[in-house]
């Protein structure tokens, strides 16, 4: 019996974290590239999905950071693991598709894939964006219960676009983060956790973070873990992070994940849930056990 409401009970927070992924998302674009003095003119605290920003958003409108997971997401319930050839055709039909926002080395990795039909470009100090890591959530759902696995999926999902040692780190332990927040959902071990990334990985150091919330991914990993740790709610970490603007859609979709992950269905805001895109809702709901499951088999 214990077992099954423990299964249950991580189901949940599975799909808040993969919702709170999507709300961060369509939250934080509005604000993105803006700096936290033009948001705090413009909208004293941004608290509500309003759509707008560059990309002049309809309200509850996703990105490329949800765009590519559901890509991700599918190709890994459909081919029953993780394919590299599979995820690669399902970014070059999106990429082909005329999506509104793309980054850099996204679309070079996504191109060099379409000519060469390579699923992964050879290492490059370039490929230091957090396009790699923000897409991993799927992973971390897939390989619950296998991480070994997960880290391997992490990177190799990671290397179609970026590949780079910091992206690579990024990939592996914010997906252990989440993993250990959906089975033990305690701070503490959290804070264990990521204190022993920070010891491998000394770069990532994120107590007291006031830099660049930037896509560069160490500034990435910087404000999303500084902003999880140090607020106390799914909505105020949400908020915290993606007032700080910058890369804000995508630092907003990795802490939503984790908050998620951590807090739980019942602690995403009402307004926010709602507002959120209903195929992208619907979807993910309907992804998030069919992951799952691959993580048992
Ligand atoms: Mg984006």
């Amino acid at each position: 019996m214990t077992s099954l409401v423990t299964s249950a009970n991580v189901e949940s927070r599975a799909s808040a974290a993969f919702l709170g992924f999507a709300i961060g998302d369509a939250f934080g674009a509005t604000v993105e590239f803006m700096t936290e003095r033009e948001i705090a003119a413009q909208y004293g605290v941004h608290w509500n999905i309003v759509g707008g920003g560059w990309l002049r958003l309809k309200a509850g409108d996703i990105t490329d950071d949800t765009q590519m997971s559901l890509v991700l997401a599918r190709s890994l319930v459909k081919r029953n693991g993780f394919d590299a050839q599979d995820v690669a055709e399902g970014f070059a039909d999106w990429l082909k598709s005329g999506p509104l926002d793309v980054g850099n080395t996204c679309r070079r990795g996504i191109r060099r894939f379409m000519t060469h039909g390579t699923v992964e470009g050879p290492y490059s100090e370039g490929d230091g964006g957090n396009g790699a890591v923000m897409r991993v959530l799927p992973v971390a759902l897939a390989t619950l219960k296998r991480p070994e696995l997960g880290q391997a999926w992490a990177v190799q999902q990671g290397h179609i676009t970026h590949n780079q040692d910091k992206s690579d780190a990024a990939c592996v332990w914010f997906m252990r983060l989440i993993q250990q927040a959906l089975l033990t959902p305690d701070k503490t071990v959290l804070r264990a956790l990521a204190d022993r990334w920070i010891e491998e990985h000394p770069y990532f150091r994120y107590t007291a973070y006031t830099g660049p919330s930037s896509a560069y991914v160490v500034d990435t990993v910087r404000t999303v873990l500084c902003g999880f740790f140090e607020t106390n709610t799914f909505e105020d970490c949400l908020i915290r992070v993606v007032n700080r603007g910058g890369d804000a859609d995508t630092t907003g979709a990795m802490v939503g994940a984790l908050a998620g992950a951590l807090y739980g269905l019942d602690a995403i805001p009402k307004r926010w849930l709602k507002a959120l895109q209903k195929e992208a809702r619907e979807e993910i709901a309907a992804l998030t056990p069919q992951l799952l499951r691959l993580s048992v088999a």
